[in-house]
């Protein structure tokens, strides 16, 4: 059996899940088409009212929302808790300013009238990652239904629970039926249901591997797809950063949810004078961190999100290790049971070592230190990926002068690169195409119609 509940923090298995049969899936394709051709129908104010709604009921139960979150897939339950707000946020900024951003855009042409009207495209495939099993789904879910769009909802095998109980959300809430269904379903099966004539559109976060997959289904079946994968983003030191302070945010960006983030700064790139010292600091404050059970409040760094993705870790540092790199602190999973990683930093790293292109999706830094400005954006450049990344300086300008020249989709100053309702994410590259979140998240499942008015002797 595929979809089950395992505790990251013991590697016990605490529930499983039958998968949907083929005709279950058909079934609720047909109760997603059919439920859209009366959404289509409806008011802004009706979408958003069942959004606002939603949003409130994940309030109410966050503090059980947020266990569910870290039973599933580790995470401390401070930043599990966070998660249900950012996501209920999510929620209350598409239904409060979705009409503005979709209202008809008039345009200015020479003869006549013209005016773009955003018009949904029908029934959505979500496939979304464990680790942010609320927040995924809230940014691809949010915009699209206000957009007028049904979805259904392929989630990662792990998190089974998270994903019934968001559909919960939406049966409370007295969404009509089919609107929002969740498919108990395996990766694996998820791109061969592209082909349905009656899906529309596909987004995926994930890994490459997994986009391509549906990526290349939707492309052969002519559908618009949304692609949000890995990264491997640079976090830049430049001589002028405040060291002490950029200590602070290199460890939170790198660590949080337990080194877990497609966002997560994992490129330390420090410049030559002030390497050394940052290197001692950074070194010692990840030392310091308290490594241990994420429902413990005291707890800073919590389990890998499944027992898979530690070994996996542990095997690319293995076979970096071998290839030249150098272990500067921890490096071994904790002794004690669950998939629990020691904080780890490695250097020495050249082209030829895996960990140098590879993401590492844990709590690893990679660190590398350059001669300059110049270096730091060329290492930083030298990525499959294009995702994030960071500079720190006190020098804003020069900043803003950094971030123009590093080819990803979102560069933040004097912080880790993150996430809000009201700003847009996505990344360029092999981390994907196309955007989340803000006014840029209406526009990718939304068909931009023409209605154009001539007078009869206007010229051709
Ligand atoms: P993953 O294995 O690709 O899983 C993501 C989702 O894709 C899951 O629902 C998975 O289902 C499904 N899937 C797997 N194989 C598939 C296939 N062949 N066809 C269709 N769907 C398939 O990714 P992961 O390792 O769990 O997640 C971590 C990755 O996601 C990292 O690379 C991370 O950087 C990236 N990520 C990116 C963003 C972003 O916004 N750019 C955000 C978060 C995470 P199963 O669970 O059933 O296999």
């Amino acid at each position: 059996m595929s979809i089950q509940t395992v505790n990251p923090s013991t590697n016990n298995l605490v529930k499983s899940f039958e998968e949907m049969t083929i005709r279950e899936v058909d079934a609720a394709i047909s109760k997603s088409t059919y439920a859209f051709n009366d959404w289509k129908r409806t008011s802004y104010k009706q979408r958003a009212d069942l959004l606002h709604k939603v949003a409130a009921l994940m309030r109410e139960k966050k503090t059980a929302l947020a266990k569910l979150i870290t039973l599933e897939m580790g995470k401390i339950i401070s930043q599990a808790e966070g998660e249900i707000d950012l996501s209920a946020d999510i929620l209350d900024y598409y239904a409060t300013n979705g009409a503005q951003f979709l209202a008809d855009k008039i345009l200015n042409p020479e003869y006549g009238e013209a005016l773009v009207r955003y018009t949904p495209m029908g029934v959505l495939l979500g496939v979304e990652p464990w680790n942010f099993p609320f927040y995924q789904v809230a940014r691809f879910v949010a915009p699209n239904i206000m957009v007028g769009n049904t979805i259904l909802l392929k989630h990662a095998s792990i998190v089974p629970q998270c994903a019934i109980a968001i559909e919960d959300l939406f049966k409370e809430a007295n969404a009509p039926a089919g609107l929002y269904t969740n498919l108990l379903l395996s990766g694996k099966r998820a791109s061969a249901i592209v082909s349905d004539v009656r899906i529309k559109g596909v987004s995926l976060t994930g890994s490459e591997l997994a986009g391509a997959s549906l990526a290349s289904e939707a492309g052969k079946h002519l559908k618009k797809s949304v692609l949000e994968l890995g990264g491997s983003d640079a976090f830049i030191i430049l001589e002028d950063a405040d060291i002490d302070k950029t200590v602070e945010w290199a460890v939170v960006g790198r660590i949080n949810n337990n080194g877990q983030c497609c966002v997560a700064s994992k490129r330390f790139i420090a410049v030559d004078a002030i390497a050394d010292e940052f290197l001692r600091k950074f070194k010692e404050k990840l030392s310091n961190l308290k490594v241990g059970d994420p429902m413990d409040p005291a707890t800073e760094l919590g389990p890998l999100s499944s027992e898979e993705a530690i070994l996996h870790l542990l095997d690319q540092l293995k076979r970096s290790v071998d290839a030249g790199a150098k272990v500067l602190l921890g490096g071994k999973r904790v002794n004690r049971p669950g998939a629990f990683m020691e904080p780890t930093i490695i250097t020495g790293l050249n082209k030829n070592i895996p960990a140098y292109y590879e993401e590492l999706f844990g709590p690893v830094a990679s660190f590398y230190r350059v001669k300059d400005e110049q270096e730091a954006i060329e290492l930083a450049n030298d990525s499959a990926y294009g995702l994030g990344g960071s500079v720190f300086t006190q020098d804003i300008e020069r900043g803003k002068r950094i971030a123009d020249q590093i080819d990803t989709g979102m560069v933040y100053i004097n912080h880790p690169t993150w996430t809000q309702a009201d700003l847009p994410f996505g990344g360029s590259k092999g981390s994907g195409y196309g955007q989340e979140l803000s006014e840029f998240g209406v526009d990718e499942f939304a068909i931009k119609k023409l209605i154009r008015v001539s007078g009869l002797n206007d010229p051709f």
